[in-house]
């Protein structure tokens, strides 16, 4: 039984058929295959919170494009900004009065953060964001908590969701890598530690102050469905990375901009580098990382930190990120962002309450996780890895066959500022509809 009777995917599986013959796996990107129903969807566009797949069946998205399309697909704003940015020369790899302007609009948002280099892709910034401290620590060494994730480069792509059998004790996890390929050698460069673990931080940062040159984590872990550090963990990160001389890095790519207008933190912790991805675009493919006027000038031209790129801040891109600030910035959004999250979180903690289902809501911002068998709030990975996949993977797929498109195996979901409180409200049919089909 595939889960998905009555859910008429017959174009689908012929193009994907057709796909796994030119594509590995019929995909460009491992994370859209979708494992519940054994194959990607096909979509021929999306419209605000809505996708409609090549069967024309319509599903309200809580993937919005892994978090990227904060605004929703094909947001009005990003289409203009971007159809008079092209007129400027398409791709026009040049400096621009654009990348200065919207830098100087980025950086006021990000208390500490001086300067900022434009890069393309999440991955991309965190491994240009090293290897700057790399360079300017002249240490080689990066902490990097398990279950947090920084794209598939072979600097940090270690332990995202490793297997417990793999991972080693829960106070001291050994790396396991996320892929093969990545390089043995790497192995002896990364140190992976337990989130909202004080002890283990401050005894592993002190033992290795002399090799280390960065920590980097989510502030808010949304890789393990929305971990929050506690005040304590992040205080001590801060206050210990400083005192040792450890550039301490914020990987905003999911965060940033998912609960305020900036980082997440807001001035409750200022890291030393800020790495930012997805919803800056407001669905168009840009990054940037940012930091202290002395840690960033040790990029070329200036220092010796390489970097370069015939892509790096085309002005067609830069100006969706004009067009974000634009937005994020109105009056009233952030207050209506959070609106449309208390509509959903609490009437899923209702749906579950009232139908006796032991699962917890972890909503954070526009993003959430629902944990299958946990009955309170997770701090850390291992914590995350006790849910019920199985019942996870039913649950996603009821929704699915009810138009409600929850990503599969995704940790983590989230909505628009597209999304109404009557998509809010017919999402919460559905779910209650699947929780019952489940018991
Ligand atoms: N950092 C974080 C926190 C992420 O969530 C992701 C992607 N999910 C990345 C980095 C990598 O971004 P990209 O997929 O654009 O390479």
């Amino acid at each position: 039984m595939s889960g998905t009777e009555g859910l008429s995917l017959g174009q689908t599986r012929a193009l994907w058929e057709r796909a796994r013959t030119v594509m590995p796996g019929g995909v460009n990107a491992s994370a859209r295959m979708n494992s519940a129903l054994g194959h990607p969807l096909f979509m021929r566009r999306g419209e605000g919170a809505y996708l409609f797949d090549v069967d024309g069946n319509r599903y309200i998205d809580y993937c919005i494009s892994h978090g990227a399309s904060l605004l929703g697909h094909g947001h009005p704003a990003i289409t203009a900004a971007v159809e008079q940015a092209l007129g400027m020369g398409g791709l026009l790899a040049y400096e621009t009065e654009l990348q200065v302007e919207v830098a100087e609009r980025l950086l006021a948002l990000f208390p500490g953060m001086d300067m900022v280099r434009y890069t393309c892709s999440g991955t991309e910034t965190t491994w240009h964001a090293l290897r700057v401290a790399r360079a300017y620590t002249g240490k080689y060494g990066v902490v990097k908590f398990e279950g947090h994730y920084h794209g598939v480069n072979d600097t940090v792509g270690y332990s995202h969701w490793p297997d417990l059998a793999k991972a080693g004790p829960a106070q001291r996890p050994r790396p396991v890598p996320d892929s093969a390929g990545i390089p043995p050698a790497n192995n002896d460069l990364i140190t992976i530690l337990p989130f909202n673990d004080i002890e283990t931080l401050e005894d592993s940062l002190r033992s290795q102050a002399d090799t280390l040159a960065a920590v980097i984590m989510e502030p808010i872990n949304y890789d393990s469905c929305g971990l929050m550090p506690t005040p304590e963990f992040l205080r001590c990160v801060r206050e210990l990375t400083r005192e040792l001389g450890i550039v301490l890095i914020f990987d905003e790519v999911l965060s940033g901009f998912r609960v305020r207008a900036g980082g997440a933190l807001g001035v409750t912790c200022t890291p030393d580098m800020t790495v930012l991805g997805k919803a800056v675009g407001g669905g168009m493919p840009i990054s940037a990382f940012m930091g202290t006027r002395e840690i960033m000038e040790t990029c070329t031209p200036v220092g010796p930190a390489l970097h370069s790129g015939t892509y790096n801040a085309p002005p067609v891109l830069v100006a969706a990120i004009g067009a974000l600030l634009d937005e994020v910035t109105r009056p009233g959004f952030y207050e209506h962002l959070k609106a449309l999250g208390a509509r959903l979180y609490g009437g899923m903690n209702e749906i579950l309450a009232r139908r006796g289902v032991k699962a917890w809501v972890q909503g954070v911002g526009a993003r959430f996780g629902l944990l299958f068998g946990l009955d309170r709030e997770p701090r850390n990975y291992r914590d995350v890895a006790q849910q019920d996949m199985e019942k996870m993977r039913l649950f996603h797929l009821a929704c699915l066959r009810r138009g409600v498109y929850l990503h599969h195996v995704s940790p983590h979901h989230g909505y628009s500022i597209a999304h109404s409180m009557a998509d809010i409200g017919e999402t919460l049919d559905v779910m209650d509809a699947a929780i019952k089909e489940l018991l």
